[in-house]
C-alpha cells in the first residue's frame, strides 16, 4: 500500500530551486518527519485532495482556521458576493465596521479592536502597544509558546521554530532578546521571580491561554486566574494570544472558557475564514494608545481588506449565529479522543493525549505534558513513524509533535471512525 506523490514531488523538485526549502512557511517541509511534502490543489468538507488526486481526511484545517470544514457555502458566497469592485481600496469601509461590531460582541476582553493581516503581526503590535501604554520595555512569554516570527517573540519559541531546532532565532539581536524573559509554561512562582527580579520594568505577559504550539497543552486550575491577579497588582498589561484558541474552543474563545478576561488579546485564522487575517483588540483606555487616536504608530496597507472583511465576517455571524457548532465539535473531538485513549489501551501504550475542545494532541511519552520540558521528552522518531503510517491511509495530520490537531464540523461520526480505525493501525504498524 503506498500512494502516488509523482507530482508533488515534482513540484517540490521545482520549488526547492525558487522557494528556500521549497515552501513558504517551515513547517510544510516535513523536515521532522521525513520525506517530502504534499502539494495540495483543492479542499471540500472534511477532505483535502493533492496533485495526485489522493484524498485525506483533514486534521490540521490550514492550521486553524477551518473550523466549518472546507470550502463552507456561507463563506464561500460571501466572497463570491463581495468580489465585484472591491478588492482594495486603503479606505473606510462599511465592512469593517461590521467586523469591529462582531469582534467587540464575541470576544469578552475587547472594547476596541484593529484589523491587520496575520496573527504575527497581532502579536508584534500588542507588545508595541503595552510598552507604549505602560511606558516600560520588558515583556514575559512562556517557553514553547509560539506567538508568530516578530523577532521579540523568537526566544524559546513553539512550533516550526522548536520543530527544527531554533527556538532562539539567529538575526534576532541581543537588545531585543534582552527584553524577553521567559518561565515555563504553568508556572506562576518563576513569572514572580522574574517581576521581582524586575521590578516596574514588565510591560505586558504574553501567553497561549491554551497551548497549541508544543502540542496541545491546557492551563494547569489557577494558572490564568493567577496571572491575571500578578497583572492586575503590578500595572502590567496581560496579553492572550488567541490566534489558535480565539472563537475555537468557544464564541469568544478560552477567555470565555476560563473566565478570565485578559487585557487584550490578539486573534488570527479562524477571523478570516480562510483569508490572511488578524486583530488586536483590549481595553478602551489602553486601545486608544494606538495612531491616530495616540500615539503608537502601526499601520497597514492592506489591513480590513474587504474580501478578508467579507469571508471572516460570513466565517463569525455563522459561529455566533449557530452556537451548536461548539457541542458538535466538542462530541465528535470526544468521540476521536476516547476512542484514541482506547486504542492505545487495547495495544497496552500509556501515551498521554491532551485535549481542550476540538484542539488535541498525542505525545509519544508516557508523562504528563505541562509544559515546554515534558513536551519535550516525546519520541520524536515514533511520531514521524506514526505521521507517515496514517497519511498512507488518508489522513492528514501536522507534520510535527509540536502541533495541536483541529477537528473541523465538517468530520462526522463515522468519519472520526475511519480515523479511529486508522490510529489503531498505525499504532499496530508502528510496534
Ligand atoms: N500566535 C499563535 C498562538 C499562533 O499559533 C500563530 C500561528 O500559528 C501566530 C500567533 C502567528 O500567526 P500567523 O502565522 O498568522 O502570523
Amino acid at each position: 500500500m503506498s500512494l502516488n506523490h509523482t507530482t508533488s514531488q515534482e513540484l517540490f523538485k521545482r520549488a526547492q530551486h525558487l522557494i528556500p526549502g521549497g515552501v513558504n512557511s517551515p513547517v510544510r517541509a516535513f523536515r521532522a518527519v521525513g520525506g517530502q511534502p504534499l502539494f495540495l490543489k483543492a479542499a471540500k468538507g472534511a477532505f483535502l485532495y493533492d496533485e495526485d488526486d489522493n484524498q485525506y481526511l483533514d486534521l490540521i484545517n490550514s492550521w486553524g482556521p477551518m473550523i466549518l470544514g472546507h470550502a463552507h457555502e456561507v463563506i464561500e458566497k460571501a466572497v463570491r458576493e463581495a468580489l465585484p469592485g472591491s478588492l482594495s481600496f486603503g479606505a473606510p469601509t462599511r465592512r469593517e465596521v461590521e467586523m469591529a461590531e462582531l469582534i467587540i460582541s464575541m470576544v469578552p476582553s475587547i472594547e476596541k479592536v484593529r484589523m491587520v493581516n496575520s496573527g504575527t503581526e497581532a502579536t508584534m503590535s500588542a507588545i508595541r502597544v503595552a510598552r507604549g501604554f505602560t511606558g516600560r520595555d520588558k515583556m514575559i512569554k512562556f517557553e514553547g509558546c509560539y506567538h508568530g516570527h516578530g523577532d521579540s517573540f523568537l526566544i524559546a519559541a513553539g512550533s516550526g521554530a522548536i520543530t527544527l531546532g531554533v527556538p532562539d532565532s539567529p538575526g534576532v539581536t541581543k537588545g531585543v532578546a534582552n527584553d524577553t524573559l521567559t518561565a515555563p509554561y504553568n508556572d506562576l512562582a518563576a513569572v514572580q521571580t522574574l517581576i521581582d527580579a524586575n521590578p516596574a520594568q514588565i510591560a505586558a505577559i504574553i501567553l497561549e491561554p491554551v497551548v497549541g504550539n508544543m502540542g496541545l497543552v491546557p492551563p494547569a486550575p489557577g494558572f490564568l486566574e493567577g496571572l491575571r491577579d500578578l497583572c492586575t497588582k503590578e500595572g502590567i498589561v496581560l496579553i492572550f494570544d488567541e490566534v489558535m484558541t480565539g472563537f475555537r474552543l468557544a464564541k469568544g474563545g478560552a477567555q470565555e472558557l476560563y473566565g478570565v478576561t485578559p487585557d487584550m488579546t490578539t486573534l488570527g485564522k479562524i477571523i478570516g475564514g480562510g483569508m490572511p487575517v488578524g486583530a488586536y483588540g483590549g481595553r478602551k483606555d489602553i486601545m486608544d494608545a494606538v495612531a491616530p487616536a495616540g500615539p503608537v504608530y502601526q499601520a497597514g496597507t492592506l489591513s480590513g481588506n474587504p474580501i478578508a472583511m467579507s469571508a471572516g465576517i460570513a466565517a463569525l455571524s455563522y459561529l455566533n449565529d449557530n452556537p451548536q457548532v461548539y457541542t458538535r465539535l466538542q462530541q465528535v473531538s470526544d468521540r476521536m479522543v476516547d476512542g484514541m485513549k482506547n486504542n492505545l489501551l487495547q495495544l497496552g501504550l500509556n501515551y498521554t493525549i491532551n485535549q481542550v475542545g476540538s484542539m488535541y494532541s498525542l505525545f509519544f511519552t508516557e508523562q504528563e505534558i505541562t509544559d515546554f520540558a515534558s513536551a519535550k521528552t516525546s519520541d520524536l522518531q515514533l511520531f514521524g513513524k506514526y505521521f507517515h503510517e496514517m497519511l498512507q491511509r488518508g489522513i492528514y495530520l501536522a507534520p510535527s509533535q509540536f502541533e495541536t490537531l483541529f477537528v473541523s464540523a465538517a468530520i462526522t461520526e463515522e468519519l472520526a471512525d475511519t480515523y479511529l480505525a486508522a490510529n489503531l493501525e498505525a499504532l499496530q504498524a508502528i510496534h
